[in-house]
């Protein structure tokens, strides 16, 4: 039974696995981590043969597309050792597509044995092109080594998508300088709507949350809007704007409009499968896989789990429960 197709009770394909490889960052995104993070000890951690093991049972389960995020998933310790073991998906054909969702900072040196590796997406995340404020926001970042970490990644032939999350009375003015410049550079570009936050004193005061209905008016205002019908199975929306001919995309993690194309499961770096974004329901992984060489038993749990995926998610979220997770959350949305 092992070569039948994942399928979850609903008959929806799971063919989209996110996977995080770290819950560590070189950054402090001031909605995301607090300052001094507590991070899990090492041997928590799926090791990298441990991620590859998991990742290739889940191709083997049906699996197209695989997208490696974190934490920061290019600080991971050799994580190019697991793209280059991924990449025989690639090549034997079992994956359509194997990306990352980034900060950028590891990027220039990174980027073309990524695309040596079969990688032709990457995601990067930039909330502001003011060098002031991207050191603000991410506390330890550097807006000039992203910078180069993008055009490195433009130069080994990556596609660029940017994700932005929306912040009121911080980025709301750069509205249409990042549309402009994606235009130049020729990425796309997405914008997130930013997830209620514990209580952390600075982001309050950085990052108040800004609607994308309202940012999505402010660009209909400028420009005309079509609604594109480009689904991918996850809480984004896509937009083309008839004067520049961009895609701009918009995640709203808070709704849960699509769960009915939800193909996508997660799994955080201690290997946890969380079958969807918004409800608590995990089954370990981990067990499984440091239980027995072989794989039957992780893949047994894979399909017990996703027998159990929920139909929709309905967003609970209280302030509390929030709070210290985003890294985790948000590898569900544009992450
Ligand atoms: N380190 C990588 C990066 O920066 O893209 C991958 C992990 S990061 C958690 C994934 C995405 O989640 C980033 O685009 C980040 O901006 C976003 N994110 C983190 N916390 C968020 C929040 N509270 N609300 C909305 N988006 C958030």
């Amino acid at each position: 039974m092992s070569d039948m197709p994942l399928t979850d009770p609903f008959a929806r394909p799971i063919t989209y696995l996110r996977v995080s490889v770290t819950d560590r960052c070189d950054f402090r995104c001031v909605y995301c981590m607090s300052e001094h993070m507590q991070f899990l000890p090492k041997k928590e951690l799926l090791t990298l043969e441990e991620l590859d093991r998991l990742c290739s049972a889940f191709v083997g389960l049906g699996v197209r597309k695989l997208r490696l995020t974190g934490g920061e998933p290019l600080v991971r310790r050799n994580v190019m050792a697991l793209f280059r073991a991924l990449s025989r998906h690639l090549e034997s054909g079992a994956l359509e597509e194997l990306t990352l969702t980034t900060n950028g900072s590891q990027l220039a040196r990174f980027a073309p044995e990524l695309a040596a590796c079969g990688v032709r997406r990457v995601n990067v995340s930039l909330d502001t092109l003011d060098a002031e404020k991207f050191a603000r926001v991410t506390r330890w970042g550097r807006l000039d080594q992203v910078m180069e970490g993008i055009a490195a990644a433009k130069a080994a032939g990556l596609r660029v998508k940017i994700n932005t999350v929306a912040l009121k009375g911080f980025n709301e003015s750069e509205l249409f300088s990042l549309l402009d410049w994606c235009a130049g550079e020729g990425h796309d570009l997405t914008f997130i709507e930013v997830m209620p936050m514990g209580d952390m004193d600075e982001a309050e005061r950085l990052g108040q949350y800004w609607a994308l209905s309202d940012l999505r008016a402010r660009l209909a205002e400028r420009f005309t809007l079509s609604e594109l019908p480009l689904r991918t199975g996850g809480p984004a929306r896509y937009v083309r704007i008839a004067e520049t001919g961009q895609t701009v995309g918009f995640i709203t993690p808070l709704t849960h409009n699509f769960c009915e194309s939800c193909n996508r499961v997660r799994v955080t770096a201690t290997g946890e499968l969380y079958m969807c974004l918004g409800q608590e329901d995990r089954a370990d992984l981990r067990a499984p896989l440091r239980g027995s060489e072989r794989d039957d038993d992780v893949i047994a749990a894979i399909r017990a789990a996703i027998a159990h995926k929920p139909k929709g998610h309905d967003f609970d979220y209280s302030r509390a429960h929030v709070r210290g997770q985003m890294s985790r959350s948000m590898s569900h949305t544009g992450g």
